[in-house]
């Protein structure tokens, strides 16, 4: 596995590769890997890809500093990781080689307007303003022919599919499933920062979308199910909402059919996230 630096290293990597006519998948994430990330690795190794992975913790995608310097960082882990699951090239772009105007503002900003006001958005103002300028850069200097998300950032991936829709970027984005612990909690880098109880109670997220999938409930229903199931557990509940999965758009009663329940909130200070496909049934009184 090669572990790259600089852009000019990295371009020249998949320019070559193009060359030798190598479909490259691209794997973008900020480090503190763990099987959901060997998941996305495993995805594109199995679709024939030369597997680009990049570790970079984004600044412009943290709205609360204390966050951003709390963000777990594992580098030597990293590299055995990567490696071991099929990573062809690693690269860990400094700080300074992705926005180098930082910490001053970046004038470039590329921003998917709608989707990033809600929900993930609303509660984290400017988040996806930062993931969609990183994307379209990361995308931009490695010219994959695939890109992997983990639907772990559900929105994020509706965001990421809006961008290369609108900016007509010749990259197909490929949603992965969520990977979760034994007792259902999924699988985040930030899950390191929880202590035993912290954990325990993390698992309401999961626990409040496992009692609404399935169970034929109107989506205010199922709403009102998940945020009690949190509260319950002493989760501090930012959303738990049902929306259709292309626009967000919240689910009025009286729809029927696929939709996509998520929740978040803190516990201990951390900030959790989690979803899953649901199918409420429509009211008819
Ligand atoms: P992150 O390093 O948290 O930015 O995540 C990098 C990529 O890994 C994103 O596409 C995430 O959605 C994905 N990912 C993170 N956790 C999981 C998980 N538990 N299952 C599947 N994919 C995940």
């Amino acid at each position: 596995m090669q572990v790259l630096h600089t852009i000019r290293q990295w371009r020249d990597y998949t320019q070559g590769q193009r060359d030798a006519g190598a479909s490259i998948g691209l794997v973008p994430t900020m480090g503190a890997l763990h099987a959901g990330h060997a998941s996305l690795f495993g995805e594109a190794k199995s679709r024939g890809d030369v597997v680009v992975a990049t570790i970079f913790v984004n600044p412009r995608q943290f709205g609360d500093p204390h966050d951003l310097t709390a963000y777990p960082r594992t580098p030597d882990d990293d590299r055995v990781l990567a490696s071991e699951h099929g990573v062809d090239c690693l690269v860990e772009p400094s700080l300074a080689e992705m926005w180098p105007d930082y910490p001053n503002p970046t004038p470039t900003t590329v921003t998917v307007s709608g989707i990033s006001e809600l929900l993930e958005g609303e509660g984290r103002p400017g988040h996806f303003d930062g993931v969609a300028s990183v994307v379209a850069k990361l995308l931009v200097v490695t010219g994959p022919c695939r890109v992997y998300f983990g639907e772990k950032d559900f929105q994020q991936i509706a965001v990421v599919r809006q961008m290369v829709r609108d900016l007509a970027l010749p990259v197909e984005v490929v949603p992965c499933p969520i990977i979760r612990d034994r007792d259902g909690l999924a699988l985040s880098s930030r899950n390191t920062l929880l202590s035993g109880a912290a954990r325990h109670q993390a698992l309401a997220l999961s626990h409040a979308l496992a009692s609404v999938t399935d169970h034929d409930l109107y989506a205010s229903q199922a709403r009102r199910v998940m945020r009690e199931r949190m509260q319950d557990a002493g989760v501090q509940v930012a959303y738990a909402d049902v929306v259709d999965p292309i626009t967000f758009l919240p689910t009025r009663d009286d729809e029927q059919g696929e939709r996509r329940a998520l929740v978040a909130g803190v516990v201990e200070g951390v900030r959790l996230i989690d979803n899953a496909r649901i199918v409420v049934a429509a009211r008819r009184d």
